[in-house]
């Protein structure tokens, strides 16, 4: 057995009484990412030299008894989408492929001020829209147990690492559900923090009301560390919300008496896999036997989610990624042959006596921005950003955007009833285990029904947790969802803790590949 088998608990607990270091640790993940990682691609760049002198440092400040942090020596994979000041940040995306942020992201600012070991950077669908990693401009990643099927997207890197025991820990983001979804698909926990719980400082923005930064591990208890230390008040990110972070690794262990779940009708309608279904009914089943009450409630509007987030994320990120017009910062077309190739136009029509249509060619500057983001971005990027600019342009405005935001107004309603009669809502994460890679790349539609169940949460801003909860006949991981209302973290992470404690699915390991 290596020391990447092991959970973050268990690490720390060894480092905290001397038995192992953070060098050694840190190796063994390297070896592990070196053993896996061809077969799996979870990282964009692996920082090996970086984490060991960052593991080192954090063993000198343990042998000196000097205080040390709260993931003291312990790897966490980061997804490319949060501003490191020591490497690049790439958002998976040809536009930014030699980016090198002049700051850090609050979330990374505080890992290393946690000291935490950096160990790496994760694939993503570029500028996390997608969720299958399909979208990253540089590699697809792979689910370790199942190579020929996608990890989930948009932090597929994130879920895969973890799955594969190549970082006990890692960071990703959720939009509409980039964290829950390929934390299901990979068998590990995966969580989408309250929006403003954990600062977006530095994350790279795609659709701005929606974003939130969160932890995945393979148990809630090492999720309830890793978030305890990235969340908090940021006076920098004005969405931040002003409360004091609890102690989730504190209070995990404290099951919770006289817990009421709430169960969803419309989330077993038709196209639920019957799979996904047994497993979720006996998770629920699970909460009963530990004496916790069922109850069924309902969110008539949650099946308008995807429909709405997908005018609302898209609208945004038109706007959000305005930004990448090859001035500011980020890739900018080859600009010697473009001066030349207006020229020699220019003097074609001058030529044929067509001093209007000279006259009226784009500028070199307007080409520029044309071709920068014509080269810079993948597909699906575009179509976000012509779906979101036809939502917003105007005539169209009122029938889409406006009628979204209604649609978002009442699923969040939905989600106040409910939790006025229950504690968590539990349901399923996807309606199907891990999809083959290639299985819906060209079919955009199938891929954004993939998130029904995640996007209402964060149309609702509340958090959402994903959990292992049982396995398909044919080997792959099914996720259980847990929602929560607003800011009661602590009750999602220790409702999920019973589940986990009652049961052995968080300790399913892949096959080595
Ligand atoms: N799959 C969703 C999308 O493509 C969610 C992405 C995310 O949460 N970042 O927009």
């Amino acid at each position: 057995m290596s020391l990447a088998d092991l959970t973050a608990a268990e690490l720390l607990d060894l480092l905290d009484r001397g038995e192992t270091t953070s060098v050694e640790v840190t190796r063994a993940f390297l070896d592990r990412i070196e053993a896996q990682e061809q077969s799996i691609g979870a990282f964009l760049r692996v920082e090996a030299d970086r984490a060991l002198v960052q593991a080192a440092g954090v063993d000198a400040k343990r042998r000196g008894k000097q205080r040390v942090g709260l993931l003291a020596g312990l790897p966490v994979a980061v997804k490319d989408v949060l501003c490191d000041r020591d490497t690049l940040t790439t958002c998976a995306s040809r536009m930014l492929e030699n980016f090198r942020p002049p700051y850090d992201a609050t979330v990374v600012a505080k890992l290393k001020a946690a000291d935490a070991v950096l160990i790496g950077r994760t694939n993503m669908d570029e500028f996390a829209m997608g969720g299958s990693t399909e979208n990253s401009a540089f590699q697809v990643s792979r689910n370790p147990w199942d190579t020929s099927r996608t990890p989930g997207g948009s932090s597929g890197g994130s879920a895969a690492a973890v799955a594969a025991s190549m970082t006990p820990l890692a960071i990703g983001t959720d939009t509409g559900g980039s964290i829950r979804q390929p934390a299901g698909l990979c068998g590990v926990v995966g969580m989408k923090p309250t929006y403003g719980r954990v600062s977006r400082f530095g994350l790279v923005a795609f659709a701005s009301s929606l974003d939130q930064v969160g932890p995945f591990a393979h148990t809630t208890k090492d999720a309830a560390l890793l978030l305890e230390a990235v969340a908090g008040y940021d006076a920098r990110d004005s969405t931040s919300i002003n409360r004091p972070t609890p102690r989730y690794s504190q209070s995990i262990d404290e099951p919770l008496k006289g817990l009421k779940v709430g169960v969803v009708p419309e989330h077993f309608a038709a196209g639920l896999d019957p799979e996904v279904e047994v497993a979720v009914r006996q998770a629920i089943d699970v909460y009963k036997s530990l004496g916790a009450e069922i109850r069924e409630i309902n969110l008539p509007h949650s099946k308008y989610g995807v429909a709405a987030y997908y005018v609302i994320a898209p609208s945004e990120a038109s706007s959000n990624l305005a930004r990448y017009d090859g001035v500011h910062f980020g890739y900018r077309t080859e600009q010697t042959e473009m001066l030349a190739e207006l020229a020699s136009e220019r003097k074609e029509l001058l030529d044929a006596g067509d001093t209007k249509a000279a006259d009226d060619m784009d500028t070199a500057l307007v080409r520029m921005y044309r071709r920068t983001r014509a080269e810079g971005f993948g597909p699906e990027v575009k179509r976000r950003i012509m779906l979101g600019a036809y939502a917003l342009s105007a005539g169209y405005y009122d029938a889409y955007y406006l009628k979204a935001l209604k649609v978002r107004r009442l699923i969040r309603r939905d989600f106040d009833e409910a939790f006025a009669q229950v504690d968590v809502i539990a349901g399923p994460v996807t309606a199907s285990p891990a999809f083959k890679l290639g299985e819906m790349v060209d079919d955009p539609l199938a891929m954004y029904l993939v998130d029904l169940y995640t996007v209402p949460a964060n149309l609702a801003g509340i958090p959402g947790l994903s959990l292992p909860c049982g396995q398909t006949q044919s080997g792959l991981p099914i996720g259980l969802q847990l929602q929560a209302p607003p800011l009661e973290e602590d009750r999602l992470l220790r409702a999920a803790r019973m589940f986990e404690q009652a049961t052995n699915w968080n300790k399913m390991r892949p096959p080595k590949t």
